[in-house]
């Protein structure tokens, strides 16, 4: 008989990540009543709530209830304490390595402005990863919503902080919203600033949109990316050129773009030699962090210890992480499935 290996001692990075998103439940009831924030039920009843992202009115509730939650993060000690947490839980669900992502304009107002916002998180991440052991990195992250300029000013602070613990540029929030074209020149910014490109892609909208952070943004990883499923060439593509799609197949339930765990094409891009990074995207909001986006693919895919094995090597490859970061990682992984 084959015992079940424990997938939170699998070695494994975790490379998407939301800043805001990463809070456990209780810090953000605790940080609410220390600002006199009132949170509304989805987010105060420590059940997830059921979303509809997949109509912009969802999607909008979403963002809503995001934005509630990050209005409850105002003095540095609730930064440190958010990235200290979410340090400590992934560690606790087998991370060796954490890419954590942020738009730091958001926290900008209460923090004394841009550059010392990010300032402030770069410091807690530093301190974060000093306490808990854990790797950990940050990709900027523009807003879709937001002119190009800004993300352009994000792009150029980015690469001024890639010595002081910036890997990547990103691009979040509606893929319905404006082309990925517009956002061209900020992302030859930061690439050429020597950040990685990792646009949100392919979630809320098809296939078409993971081609245009290939062809306008020259993605080397693509936030999410499932719906290349629906594109045998452009699976073929991803699986050529090693671009790592960070899957986060919990969130693709809660937010409604697959219907069940079983629906999300896990499968069609491991078949196809899409390199994937599970991650778990906005635990706050979805419940569930990332030792569980394993267990889905074990639970609801049979991925054998061997794939799921493989699964953590595809996020260790695909990650930020320094050579012996990742050659650490993956002997872990080869020890974990030699137990
Ligand atoms: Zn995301």
């Amino acid at each position: 008989m084959e015992h079940v290996r424990d997938l939170t001692l699998l070695p494994k990075a975790h490379l998407h990540l939301h800043f805001t998103g990463s809070m456990r439940p209780t810090t953000l009831i605790e940080l609410a009543d220390k600002y006199g924030v009132h949170l509304p039920e989805a987010l105060s009843s420590g059940t997830p709530p059921r979303l509809r992202a997949t109509d912009e009115r969802g999607w909008f509730r979403f963002q809503r209830l995001y934005d509630i939650a990050r209005s409850c993060l105002r003095e540095p000690e609730d930064i440190r304490r958010l990235v200290r947490e979410a340090a400590q839980e992934d560690v606790r669900d087998g991370a060796g390595w954490l890419e954590i992502q942020v738009d730091p304009t958001s926290y900008a107002p209460h923090l004394g402005g841009l550059i010392p916002a990010l300032e402030i998180i770069l410091d807690a991440v530093d301190g974060a990863s000093r306490e808990t052991g854990l790797g950990m990195r940050v990709l900027v992250a523009a807003n879709r919503m937001k002119h190009p300029l800004e993300a352009r000013t994000l792009a150029r602070l980015a690469v001024r902080f890639a010595d002081r613990g910036v890997v990547g540029f990103g691009l979040s929030n509606d893929e319905r919203r404006g082309m990925a074209r517009d956002f061209d020149r900020a992302f030859a910014i930061a690439r050429e600033g020597g950040l990685l490109a990792a646009p949100h892609g392919g979630e809320l909208t098809g296939p078409s949109s993971v081609r245009d952070c290939l062809d306008d943004l020259r993605a080397a990883r693509v936030g999410h990316g499932v719906r290349a499923a629906e594109d045998p060439r452009l699976l073929r593509r991803l699986a050529e050129k090693g671009v790592t799609c960070e899957v986060c197949p919990a969130s693709n339930v809660a937010l409604g773009v697959y219907e069940k765990p079983e629906d999300v094409p896990l499968r069609t891009l491991f078949e196809a030699g899409v390199p994937m990074a599970l991650g778990a995207d906005d635990p706050l909001l979805f419940g569930s962090r990332l030792a569980a986006q394993y267990e889905i693919a074990r639970r609801h895919h049979g991925f054998t210890d061997a794939e799921l094995a493989e699964l953590a090597r595809q996020s260790v490859r695909g990650s930020a992480a320094p050579e012996d970061v990742r050659a650490k990682l993956l002997a872990g992984i080869d020890d974990w499935l030699a137990s």
